[in-house]
């Protein structure tokens, strides 16, 4: 195995890979998910010689643990050394279940009376912070640069910094960023901000989350100065809620100068084209079509979690079917609803809420030939969801907060037939992105169903208009773009 330090270190918490088991053996396989964020990290070590990962592995002793802390891996995306952090499961369940999805989550997408202070041990995420800082310092040589992925690792940068002066760091947050008012309901937040601004980049999907950070550190601290630009303005009515006329480029404090970059994640559009052009993909196509026997078919797919509002997406299908008698038989909704595998209460409880609406639109509507809506839990391959979204007449996707949706985005690329419609959240971060879908607003019943009655509507000239104007923008700022954004970033 390579003993050189590498120039590049990316810290995520996940491993860049999927272990599973074959006969008693286990095995590394790519993740199921091509747009998941794991690729697109995975890509950067293209531009390096020496690369690692720092991720975290369960173990029953991690003093001990029974696996090679180090591996080496070599892929499509090149070799690189993944460094596995051994965690006890107690560890884990603080660090991650409790902290970072109890207390942390919701204060980032907004849900304030979900947050949970009473079971947070910050010293053991202090802890756990400090040991995937300690892994990033043994890997990186000392002028390297390090990416840092997502909340719970706010802590990291403020070790490393110790511990490696020289190292380059940047921290890219995958979730919304609130604004003073929201994050200052965080105990640890100073201790977070001040971890924050020991970077040399801090990163955002888009302007809002930028600028309420620059806002919190403001309130937080004696920040010397904000540097801003003025975005390009668009057509100021197809404006969402979350667009923004000036974006923060950086910060000085302590006469350091922070960066802020604010860059979507973008989806590999080939990819997309590349899964859509497989016969299977054809094949399926094709027996959804037979299957709908010319129904039209309303799609939304994502994660179980109370941020996604799948549960006020299926109580505005199920007004939509009483006000729109004539469309009972004439419609279906497949509703894509899959939990993540992490055995959390708060979870389980969404699921049984949605399978309760669910099993009443159906027990209220359904007749011997027709089901309203068909609820899925199970996850379905990236290659089969997209003959699902090239089938659909509709894709609705209405979170209450999202960091970004990739789902919106897989749609659109999806579509390369130019046809069907998006019914986005406004308040979802790729809504500024793509102010051509039908935007809608999740808290309001009234603008729910006004716009779902617009989609079903909508003349095929219209549908195709926006579909082309969406469709510029997921091919014009990719998942390379992304990247590429990062790095110039950083440099
Ligand atoms: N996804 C999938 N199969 C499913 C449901 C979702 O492959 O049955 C993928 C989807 O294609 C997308 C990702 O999961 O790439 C979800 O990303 P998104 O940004 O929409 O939501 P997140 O879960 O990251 O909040």
């Amino acid at each position: 195995m390579s003993t050189k330090k590498s120039d590049l270190v990316i810290v995520y918490h996940r491993q860049p890979y999927e272990e599973v088991e074959e006969n008693g053996v286990i095995v590394r396989r790519e993740n199921k998910s091509p747009n998941g964020i794991v690729p697109t990290l995975k890509s950067f070590f293209g531009h390096v010689d020496q690369g690692s990962w720092i991720a975290w592995k369960e173990a029953e002793d991690p003093a001990r643990p029974d696996f090679e802390r180090v591996v080496e891996i070599s892929d499509n995306y090149g070799d690189y050394r993944v460094a596995r952090l051994p965690l006890s499961a107690d560890q884990v369940r603080s660090f991650y279940h409790v902290t970072s999805k109890e207390a942390l989550w919701p204060v980032l997408h907004a849900f304030r009376e979900r947050y949970n202070y009473d079971p947070v041990d910050w010293p053991t995420f202090r802890e756990v912070n400090f040991a995937f800082a300690q892994a990033a310092a043994q890997e990186a040589s000392d002028d390297a640069t390090v990416w840092v992925h997502d909340y719970n690792l706010w802590l990291v940068p403020q070790y490393l910094r110790q511990m490696k002066p020289n190292v380059k760091i940047g921290f890219f947050h995958h979730t919304p960023f609130p604004g003073p008012d929201l994050f200052n309901v965080l105990p640890w937040r100073k201790e977070i901000i001040g971890s924050l601004l020991k970077c040399d980049v801090v990163g955002f999907h888009i302007p809002r989350f930028a600028q309420n950070f620059a806002a919190v550190c403001e309130s937080l601290y004696d920040i010397e100065s904000v540097e801003r630009s003025r975005l390009e303005l668009d057509d100021i009515r197809l404006r969402p809620a979350l667009s923004e006329l000036k974006t923060p480029d950086a910060l000085v404090y302590e006469g350091r100068r922070v960066r802020i970059v604010a860059t979507p994640v973008g989806i590999d559009v080939n990819f997309v084209e590349e899964c859509i052009n497989a016969a299977q993909t054809a094949d399926l196509e094709k027996r959804i079509e037979t299957e709908l026997t010319g129904k039209r078919l309303l799609l939304s797919v994502s994660r179980t979690d109370y941020t996604k509002g799948g549960a006020e997406l299926l109580y505005a299908y199920e007004r939509l079917l009483e006000r729109r008698p004539e469309l009972h038989g004439e419609i279906r909704l497949m509703f894509v609803s899959v939990a993540a595998n992490n055995g959390m209460a708060v979870y389980e409880q969404v699921q049984q809420e949605l399978e309760t609406i669910a099993g009443r639109i159906n027990a209220r509507f359904a007749k011997f030939d027709w089901q309203p809506v068909q609820l899925l839990s199970n996850p379905i391959p990236f290659k089969q969801l997209a003959a699902f979204y090239r089938k659909a007449d509709i894709c609705w996707i209405t979170p209450l907060a999202d960091g970004l949706n990739l789902v919106a985005k897989e749609f659109v690329a999806a579509r390369t037939d130019g046809d069907g419609v998006l019914v986005l959240s406004e308040f979802a971060g790729v809504a500024t992105e793509l102010p051509h879908a039908v935007l809608c607003n999740p808290f309001s019943n009234g603008s729910m169903d006004h716009t779902i009655d617009q989609a079903l509507d909508m003349e095929e000239n219209e549908r195709r208009e926006r579909m082309i104007a969406m469709r510029n923008v997921t091919s014009g700022h990719t998942i390379a773009n992304w990247a590429e954004d990062l790095r110039a970033a950083i440099a």
